[in-house]
């Protein structure tokens, strides 16, 4: 079997194209609580993906123009850099926000769909050092998922659950190319689904997410 989209070669019991993540066959159209949806290839998504790359271009290209300005006006306000070593400072740092904008985009491109499950979930207390020296306990939150291929994905939160309480071990999920959330397989326990764009918690009767209007996989 061949991918409608993008002509990858697939196994006959995949439901999914790990290279451009469109999945086929199985389920309905129409929303459901259970089952992996199939709304993740409509092209609100496309245009959503392609939309966020942009902003990360135009945000890495202002922080580097601010980088590229402010070293000079810094060196000769304070003495500290003598021209044109402040500039020369300011191209760096403004350089290295180009290439971590560009690293972030090859990282999606080669990114692949993937199926999984939750196998772990806890919190640990982590005692650092403030700048006064005092230790200050913070909560980290560790999820960890395995995927059906082989190999584990860890997550971490410090000081604030981030999606640790959306998931419970045991749970089958489905991570898409290019996102940074996992789709669950069941839903029907939830009161609340996560956009797969935007990440915003939305009410689980919502068809699309309220906030950027991408399809809820569901
Ligand atoms: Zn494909
Ligand atoms: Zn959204």
């Amino acid at each position: 079997m061949f991918c409608s989209c993008c002509g990858n070669t697939i196994d006959e019991n995949q439901s999914f194209c790990s290279r451009c993540g469109a999945s086929f066959g199985k389920g309905p159209v129409q929303s459901q609580l259970i089952g992996f949806s199939p709304r993740i290839n409509d092209a609100a998504f496309t245009a959503y993906k392609k939309k966020s790359r942009s902003w990360s271009f135009i945000f890495s290209f202002i922080l580097a123009v601010i980088a590229i300005v402010a070293f000079p006006i810094y060196g000769n306000a304070t003495g500290e850099i003598d021209w044109p070593f402040s500039l020369y400072y300011g191209l760096g740092i403004g350089g290295m926000f180009i290439i971590i904008a560009i690293l972030q985009t090859i990282k999606r491109g080669v990114d692949k769909t993937w199926d999984g499950v939750v196998a772990d979930k806890y919190t640990y207390i982590s005692y650092e050092r403030n700048r006064n020296g005092y230790r200050i306990p913070h909560t980290v939150y560790v999820l960890k998922v395995k995927k059906d291929t082989g190999g584990s994905k860890k997550h971490k939160w410090r000081d604030s659950p981030g999606l640790y309480d959306y998931y419970n071990i045991g749970d089958r999920v489905r991570h898409h190319k290019g996102f940074y959330y996992y789709e669950k397989y069941d839903k029907s326990q939830d009161t609340q689904i996560m956009c797969a764009a935007c990440m915003a918690f939305i009410d689980i009767g919502e068809e699309t997410c309220t906030k950027c209007k991408c399809p809820l996989l569901k």
